[in-house]
């Protein structure tokens, strides 16, 4: 048996939480980037006539959200990974090693896969 120690109801009730906070998140910025492609674009465009500067911004913020819309994806899909770990009770257990996360790192990042040790090499082969 992996730790007794690991509220696996506490947890879920944590990643639950976690999931819709990310999900509504994600539904904002869907919702922005939908209001921004329906225009208020074209009367400022139109006196700068085409400042490169100002297409420049506009492309990096759009790229931002993007990511940021990328990592949300990335972030739900590992809560998910969590979420049913709980469910099959392997909750705490590295992905890599097998070996046991520990229950602060679990409190920090309640939805990591991976011990300190293993998220060290990860990153450094990464
Ligand atoms: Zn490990």
């Amino acid at each position: 048996m992996i730790s007794s120690k690991i509220d696996f109801a506490k947890f879920k009730e944590i990643l639950l939480k976690e999931k819709q906070r990310l999900q509504e998140k994600e539904r904002r910025i869907d919702m922005r980037n939908s209001s921004a492609s329906e225009g208020d674009e074209v009367s400022e465009s139109a006196d700068y006539d085409n400042h490169p500067a100002d297409a420049a911004t506009e492309t990096e913020s759009r790229t931002k959200d993007l990511a940021l819309d990328e990592n949300i994806n990335f972030l739900l899909a590992q809560i998910d990974e969590a979420l049913r770990k709980i469910e099959d009770g392997t909750y705490g257990a590295c992905d890599r090693c097998r070996g046991m996360i520990i229950p602060e790192r679990l409190k920090a990042i309640p939805y990591a896969t991976l011990c300190i040790d293993c998220q060290d090499i990860v990153e450094e082969l990464g």
